[in-house]
C-alpha cells in the first residue's frame, strides 16, 4: 500500500526511524513512500519576518529533497495549517500510513493527536517512531518506578541502559530499502517571501552537509571539550543545536561516534563530558514529556509564589536587557551575539539568564519566550529546562541563594576581555583591568579608551549587591512554604 513520511525537525535521509519504518513495510508489501514537508501556519504566525530558523529549514529542504531524489523518491513541499493538509495529502496520494518522528512537545503533541484522529476518521493511521533521542517517555526510570528529577542518577542509569541496549543508538538503516520510495514530480518549494519571510543570511551551513561540517570541524576539539566549553571566545563547542534542533544530524550516530571512539581509545577527556551534554538534552525532552505543565509553571510549585517584578519599570529593565545596555559588559556582549547571529554560548545562557532573574527580578518565563523568538536551536524542553535552572525553580536546578555576580563570572570566563571586545566594539580600547565593570575605572581611563559611561556605554541598570539582597527577600516566600 501507499504510505507518507512526514518530515518535521528530523530533515535528513539517514539513520531516520520514521523513513526506514515506511520504506521497509513498503518494501513487503510491495507499497510506495510518498514524503511531504509543511510549512505549518499554526507555527510560523508567531514568527517575525526575517527568522533565521526558516531560512535554514528552507535552504535545508532544497538538500532534503536533492538527497531523496538520489534514492530515487522526492519531496513534496506544502505551506498552511498542517492538521489539516497531511491528512489531505494521505487521501490524495492513497496513503494508508502517514509515518512521523515522535515531538515530545505539548502543542506537538496535541497536533499529533488531532492529526491521528482525522486519518483514523478516514481510515488512514498515524505511525509515530522515537527518533529524535536515544531513550524517550519512561525507557529511563528510577528502579522504583518512578520519574527522575535529578540528572546525575538519570545519566547513571542512562548509561547503563545503553550498555545493556546498544541497539538504542543502531542506526535506521534507509538505503537498502530504498526501492521502496515512490518516484516524485519536481520540488515546488515556495520562495521566503511567499511564505511571508525574508532572504537573508543564513545562520550555519544548512542540511545534512552543514551538520557533517559542524561535527567533523568539532571532533579535532573534542579531548579539549571539558577544559574549554566553558569559555565563550574559544570555539570549543560543537554548534550541532541547530542540526539536532532540525534533525539534520542524528543523535544516534553522535552517540555512536562517540561510543567507538572511546571504545578505540580515542576522544580523551572531552568525550565522556560531551556525551553528558547530549544526555541533559534527553533529560530535559523526558521532564518536558512527563511535566507539560513546565512550559508555563515552575516545575518546584512553591516557587509559583515568588512574586517577579512588574510594571513600567520592569518592562524598561525587561527591554535594556534584551537589547544588551544592562551596563555590565559581558551580558551585553552575549545579548549581542544572540541578536546578531542568534547563538550565545552556554556559559552566557547561564550568565544572562541569571542576571534577568536574580539581578533584575524579571519572571524566567518573558526571557524564556525572548530566547524562544531569537535562538536558532531554539527548543522548547532545553530552552525550559535552562531557564528553570537558572531561575531555581527547575528539577536540579541551581539553589535561589546561589546569585552569580556578573562581573566576576566576567572576569573568570572572559579573563582578557575577548568576547567582550568583539561584540562591543566600542569598549574595545579598555584594558581587561577595566572591561569588566567599567563603572569602577576613573573617569579619565575610560575617556582616553573613548568611553563615555551614558554616552556611548551605558551605567549599569542596577547594583548587583542591592540586587542581590533583594532576589534572597524575594526567594524567602520559597523558603518560608518549604
Ligand atoms: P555543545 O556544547 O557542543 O553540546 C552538544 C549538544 O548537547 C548541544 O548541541 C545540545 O543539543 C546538547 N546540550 C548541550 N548543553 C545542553 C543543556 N544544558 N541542555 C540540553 N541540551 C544540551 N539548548 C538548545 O538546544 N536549545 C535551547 O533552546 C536552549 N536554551 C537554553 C537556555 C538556557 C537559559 C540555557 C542555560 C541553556 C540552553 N540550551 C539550549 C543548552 C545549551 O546552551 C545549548 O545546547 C548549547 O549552547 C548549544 O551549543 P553547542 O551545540 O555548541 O553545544
Amino acid at each position: 500500500s501507499k504510505s507518507l513520511v512526514w518530515f518535521r525537525r528530523d530533515l535528513r535521509t539517514f539513520d531516520h526511524a520514521a523513513l526506514h519504518h515506511a520504506l521497509r513495510d513498503a518494501v513487503q508489501d510491495g507499497g510506495a513512500v510518498h514524503c511531504a514537508f509543511v510549512f505549518d501556519t499554526d507555527i510560523l504566525a508567531g514568527l517575525p519576518r526575517p527568522d533565521r530558523r526558516v531560512r535554514f529549514i528552507h535552504a535545508s529542504l532544497r538538500e532534503l529533497d536533492a538527497e531523496l531524489r538520489q534514492l530515487g523518491g522526492g519531496l513534496i513541499v506544502r505551506h498552511g495549517a498542517a492538521h489539516e493538509l497531511i491528512p489531505r495529502l494521505a487521501a490524495e496520494l492513497g496513503a494508508a500510513s502517514v509515518y512521523v518522528n515522535d515531538d515530545y512537545e505539548p502543542a506537538a503533541l496535541a497536533r499529533d493527536a488531532h492529526v491521528a484522529a482525522l486519518l483514523a476518521a478516514d481510515g488512514r493511521a498515524l505511525l509515530r517512531f522515537k527518533d529524535q533521542v536515544i531513550f524517550e517517555k519512561s525507557e529511563v526510570l528510577t528502579l522504583g518506578g518512578g520519574v527522575y528529577g535529578v540528572f546525575t542518577p538519570y545519566k547513571n542509569a542512562w548509561l547503563k541502559r545503553l550498555d545493556a541496549q546498544p541497539e538504542a543508538a543502531a542506526p535506521w538503516m534507509i538505503e537498502p530499502y530504498a526501492a521502496g520510495f515512490a518516484a516524485a514530480p519536481a520540488l515546488a518549494l515556495p520562495s521566503l517571501a511567499a511564505l511571508g519571510f525574508d532572504d537573508g543570511p543564513l545562520p550555519a551551513p544548512p542540511g545534512m552537509s552543514g551538520a557533517t561540517e559542524a561535527f567533523e570541524a568539532f571532533l579535532p576539539r573534542l579531548s579539549d571539550y571539558g577544559t574549554a566549553r566553558d569559555f565563550p571566545q574559544l570555539d570549543a563547542t560543537s554548534r550541532l543545536s541547530i542540526h539536532l534542533r532540525f534533525g539534520t544530524t542524528s543523535v544516534r550516530h553522535l552517540v555512536r561516534t562517540l561510543r567507538q571512539m572511546t571504545a578505540n581509545g580515542a576522544g580523551g577527556a572531552g568525550a565522556p563530558v560531551w556525551l553528558s551534554e547530549l544526555i541533559w538534552r534527553d533529560f530535559y525532552a523526558m521532564i518536558l514529556f512527563q511535566h507539560p505543565h513546565i512550559a508555563q509553571q515552575s516545575f518546584k510549585p512553591a516557587f509559583d509564589a515568588v512574586a517577579w517584578e512588574a510594571g513600567i519599570e520592569a518592562d524598561a529593565l525587561f527591554a535594556a536587557w534584551c537589547d544588551g545596555r544592562t551596563g555590565y559588559p559581558l551580558v551585553d556582549a552575549a545579548m549581542a551575539q544572540l541578536n546578531t547571529t542568534g547563538f550565545m554560548h552556554n556559559r552566557l545562557r547561564m550568565v544572562t539568564a541569571s542576571f534577568l532573574v536574580k539581578d533584575l527580578g524579571i519572571d524566567w518565563r518573558l526571557g524564556e519566550r525572548y530566547f524562544a523568538r531569537q535562538l536558532n536551536d531554539y527548543d522548547l524542553a532545553s530552552n525550559v529546562g535552562g531557564w528553570q535552572w537558572a531561575a531555581s525553580t527547575g528539577c536540579d536546578a541551581q539553589p535561589w541563594f546561589r546569585i552569580f555576580n556578573p562581573t566576576t563570572q566576567s572576569q573568570r570566563f572572559d579573563r582578557h576581555g575577548e568576547f567582550i571586545r568583539q561584540y562591543l566594539p566600542q569598549l574595545a580600547r579598555l584594558e581587561a583591568r577595566a572591561i569588566h565593570a567599567p563603572w569602577l575605572a576613573p573617569a579619565e581611563e575610560l575617556k582616553a579608551c573613548g568611553v563615555v559611561l551614558g554616552e556611548n556605554y551605558p551605567a549599569p541598570i542596577v547594583d548587583h549587591a542591592q540586587a542581590r539582597q533583594r532576589t534572597l527577600e524575594r526567594f524567602a516566600v520559597v523558603q518560608a512554604a518549604q
